[in-house]
């Protein structure tokens, strides 16, 4: 996804995306603005060493994922496919969930009275949207003044912090929004007389019992501080603070259960958090000259390793602690004066674990970190080129659907699911020609005559191995990686991974929609990913994807659109970077199709042999020639729309 990186940093976000480029670092920051989009072309940059994070076998939302946020375990309308809605439903949030949610509700509210505020919401995930604000509403409740009472209430509430309450995290949550905005120039610089206040503070946290003490009221708060630390950009002055916690979760003779602690999630989480600040520490100015030549951090890492690894390789709740705490550790060798030391390490790690056993994740952090800090000398190791064998270990199950045309590798597939993977497609290519009016012809120069569809078990194999395998992003539903199909040895590639929060319901996730993507590149859009993005055209790519694998059962969607928040000429012009890209690429990019189908099919009549032709530049005078002619009709339309029915083809209804 290079293509959409460099957009991306081009588009958006310039004071980020030019951090991301000037560091020595090539840890992968810039994946902090990447959009989660489900299509794109491999990028030989995603082999880097992946972040900490929280384990999640939900797809995180786009917010989550943006900011660093710890995944919720709620399951959203949005993960539930509409056949199922009847028997499973979403976790709907409490009325009084949705009412601290509420942004002009707080936004009412001015600097003590604000801080009362926050500190009395039950839960600091009612503060998650302040990470969307609007630029007016961010200005008004990020102020100068609000910002300093905050941090005086923080500074107040750190001091009485026992381990209870919620107040801690709200607050936490509330600057980690300010900052994050203002990171990203979204609103002012944030004065030196607030942080003044929270300094001092969060070093006491971090330096005293509490902050790493359970919370059972909230979980995220030892976490929410400790990521307060990477958005302030302060990781400098925390260093040997996050070493020693480090050391004091590392089981010793004398402590023969420290790591046990882990368990708790509050404890958890703020495990992640302190791997998080020394993941960024590598790209920070003022941190590099205290880290690149202290060999003590990556050995306090991989000592918490080795000490932990009999307690917690089979602790389902703490497990993840040892491979992303090796990841850290082997992040030094990126510091050519720490290379010798860490070598000695990764090789001891390959040593010591196994590549499809139960400490695989280990091995593979190895393996990825020789292949980031050390591949010239990969022999030494005994790692070189070990994706080839890797993926044959981890997609052990092949099928081959009926028809010869989609091939499965899978990690875990039974007969049974695989036969029903590929039904599933069967029955939507015919939908597909129909609605297209392709006679079945593919567009020239397109050898893509077959599919792979790779299905892992669930999301976290996915975020662990796709990247290595195929060089893609893995912040996404799943990803259709195209290649290039003018080459007659091409193979497209759908990556996938089983729903299993839909389980006993067997689902692979996405499998209609991005067999869709299949479809339309091999019949509809002529040349690879990148030409055919070449103008904007994201919502006949997204659109065309959402339409035909929801049908006109799509309530989200529909309910999007009567915001009225775009217009449908706006829509027309989405790109893969854009803010807002889930709703504006997924949502309305789904409306904007079936309002053409529905209404105007002599325009995709017209589209559609721009677009098998290659003419690109042809399609997109076309529409600026449409303009704003059409938005009227869509937003009165969008107040008819229902889900009722199913898509007709339009080819021969007028
Ligand atoms: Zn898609």
């Amino acid at each position: 996804m290079r293509t959409i990186v460099r957009a991306a940093c081009t588009a958006m976000l310039g004071l980020t995306c030019a951090f991301a480029t000037t560091g020595s670092y090539a840890g992968g920051i810039d994946v902090r603005h990447r959009n989660a989009t489900d299509v794109g072309v491999a990028d030989t940059h995603r082999h880097d060493v992946p972040m900490p994070h929280k384990p999640s076998l939900l797809p995180p939302t786009q917010i989550e994922q943006r900011y660093y946020l710890p995944p919720t375990d709620r399951l959203r309308q949005e993960l539930i496919p509409p056949e199922l809605r009847k028997s499973m439903h979403a976790g709907e949030l409490t009325p009084s969930e949705a009412a601290c949610s509420d942004m002009t509700a707080l936004a009412s509210h001015q600097a003590d009275d604000l801080a009362n505020y926050l500190v009395g919401l039950p839960s600091a995930d009612c503060l998650t949207p302040l990470f969307a604000l609007a630029p007016s509403l961010a200005a008004s409740v990020f102020s100068h003044s609000n910002l300093l009472a905050v941090a005086q209430r923080f500074a107040l509430v750190s001091v009485s912090y026992t381990s209870k309450g919620t107040a801690l995290a709200n607050l936490g949550v509330f600057f980690r929004a300010a900052y994050s905005l203002a990171n990203e120039g979204r609103i002012e610089a944030i004065g030196e007389d607030v942080p003044a206040w929270l300094r001092p503070s969060i070093v006491a946290l971090v330096a005293g019992d509490r902050l790493f003490a359970p919370n059972e009221d909230a979980p995220t708060t030892a976490g929410t501080v400790t990521m307060l630390i990477t958005d302030m950009r302060d990781e400098a002055n925390y260093l040997d603070l996050m070493k020693w916690w480090v050391t004091r979760f590392t089981n010793t003779p004398r402590h023969p259960n420290a790591a046990h602690a882990l368990d708790d999630p509050t404890v958890g989480y703020g495990f992640t958090g302190l791997l998080t600040v020394f993941y960024f520490a590598h790209s920070r100015a003022d941190a590099l000259p205290l880290l690149q030549n202290d060999p003590s951090y990556a050995t306090a890492l991989y000592r918490f390793v080795t000490a932990n690894k009999p307690m917690l390789l089979n602790d389902s709740a703490a497990s993840f602690q040892l491979e992303q705490a090796e990841n850290e550790a082997f992040r030094f060798a990126q510091h050519p004066a720490l290379l010798p030391a860490v070598r000695t390490m990764m090789l001891d790690a390959l040593e010591h674990s196994t590549m499809a056993g139960a400490d695989r994740y280990i091995w593979l952090g190895a393996a990825q970190a020789v292949k980031a800090y050390d591949n010239a000398n990969c022999s030494f190791y005994k790692t070189c080129n070990f994706e080839t064998v890797l993926a044959s270990a981890i997609l052990a199950n092949n099928y081959q659907c009926d028809g010869g045309m989609v091939h499965l590798r899978t990690q875990s597939l039974n007969g049974d699911q695989a036969r029903a993977a590929c039904t599933l497609m069967a029955q939507e290519t015919p939908f597909f020609h129909a609605m297209l009016a392709t006679h079945e012809t593919p567009v020239a120069d397109d050898h893509s005559t077959t599919l792979e569809v790779v299905v892992f078990a669930d999301r976290e194999e996915y975020h662990h191995y796709s990247p290595v395998f195929f060089d893609n992003d893995v912040n996404n539903g799943g990803v259709y990686l195209e290649g290039e199909p003018s080459q007659p040895a091409n193979q497209p590639r759908f990556i996938a991974f089983v729903a299993t929060w839909l389980q006993p319901q067997f689902s692979v996730w996405n499998l209609k929609h991005e067999f869709v993507h299949y479809l339309d590149g091999r019949y509809d859009m002529y040349g690879d990913f990148d030409a055919a993005t070449v103008k904007p055209d994201v919502w006949w790519i997204e659109g065309l994807a959402e339409y035909l694998s929801r049908g006109n059962d799509d309530p989200e969607s529909i309910a999007a659109a009567m915001t009225g928040q775009y217009r449908l000429s706006e829509i027309f012009s989405n790109t893969y970077s854009m803010d807002d890209y889930v709703n504006r690429a997924y949502r309305w990019g789904y409306m904007a199709m079936r309002f053409m189908f529905e209404r105007h099919p002599e325009h995709l009549a017209a589209i559609v042999p721009m677009f098998r032709a290659g003419q690109y530049g042809a399609y997109w005078d076309y529409m600026q020639r449409l303009s704003s002619s059409l938005d009227d009709e869509f937003a009165q339309w969008v107040g008819t729309a229902t889900t009722a029915g199913a898509p007709t083809p339009p080819w021969h209804a007028r």
